[in-house]
């Protein structure tokens, strides 16, 4: 079967047209064909990933996912194209139904997501992340949710209704002028905690079930010692902290610094890369003295639900 074509990528007549500029983001429409994703290596301990969207308004420079954009063009405009998953709702209702057909018993594990942000600037217009959480209310799925956005505390009344939820808020530094350097077009770091605290703060026993609440300092790019101590503080909001060292690979790989980009800012951040297994570990130290009693997790351990 001929690859799709996607206008503005490709030469000759595209198969998928842009539908809008949505900030400045090309948006495309396909039907998916299957939602749910069964896993391997790092989160082998969920049955399946979830991604409602394809591409990522975010376009952080250390993002592997772009290794998976449909063309070369696509990889190399990162962050400037998203596909939504129109029929996502219903593929997804069906894939469930499945499930407890043959496992009736058993809650699957999802993961949501692995290759795109459920809480990007689109979700607050399509609100195709939301239709999803409807569907899991009615079939229950042990859930994670991964994102960097303040726009899940929108759903608070959606996160509710999950039985088993964890909420894993991504924010890998301390330091605003890292995360503007790294990922500027991501949320801010006072926008990011302030929304782990509004989750927080909102959960109402009463009306619903607690989501479990952690920050994943993933991948861990540098924070100025000047600032740790500060930053570390603000973390004794969540219940679980994950730290994964920045694996630099140009070969492709799944790890998190495939994009030339980042390899480039390693160099400006050689203060901290230079030396990265002692300032990795000096971090660490620092989480385990100033959050007694929140759990610290490293790498893969980090992003089970349990
Ligand atoms: S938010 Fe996640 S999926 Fe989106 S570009 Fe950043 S790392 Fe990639």
């Amino acid at each position: 079967m001929a690859k799709p074509k996607y206008e503005g990528y490709c030469k000759g007549k595209p198969t998928y047209r842009v539908r809008e500029k949505y900030e400045g983001t090309n948006i495309y429409v396909q039907n998916a064909k299957s939602l749910l994703t069964k896993t391997s290596g790092f989160i082998s301990s969920y049955d399946f990933s979830l991604n409602p969207y394809r591409g990522c308004q975010y376009g952080c420079s250390y993002c592997y996912a772009a290794a998976f954009s449909p063309n070369s063009k696509m990889r190399q405009d990162w962050g400037n194209w998203v596909i939504i998953k129109e029929n996502a709702q219903e593929v997804l209702e069906k894939e469930l139904i499945r499930w407890y057909r043959k496992n009736p018993d058993r809650p699957p594990r999802i993961y949501m997501s692995t290759v795109t942000d459920p809480y990007q600037p689109i979700e607050g217009k399509e609100r195709l992340t939301r239709s999803l959480l409807e569907v899991m209310r009615e079939y229950p799925v042990i859930l994670v949710i991964q994102t960097r956005s303040p726009l899940i505390t929108q759903d608070i009344p959606q996160l509710q209704r999950i039985p088993h939820l964890r909420v894993n808020l991504t924010i890998p530094t301390g330091s605003e002028e890292v995360r503007k350097d790294f990922e500027p077009r991501s949320p801010t770091i006072k926008a990011r905690l302030n929304a782990v605290k509004l989750i927080r703060e909102s959960i109402d026993e009463t009306k619903g079930f607690v989501p479990k609440l952690s920050i994943t300092i993933t991948p861990t790019l540098p924070t100025p010692v000047a600032e740790q101590e500060a930053f570390i503080k603000k973390l004794r909001i969540a219940d679980r902290i994950v730290i994964q060292e920045f694996h630099a690979s140009t070969r492709g790989s799944l790890v998190a610094s495939t994009r030339p980009k980042a390899l480039a800012l390693k160099e400006k951040y050689s203060w901290w890369y230079d030396n990265e297994q002692q300032n990795y570990q000096q971090f660490k130290d620092k989480l385990m003295s100033l959050l007694p009693g929140i759990e610290i997790r490293e790498g893969k351990a980090g992003f089970s639900y349990d």
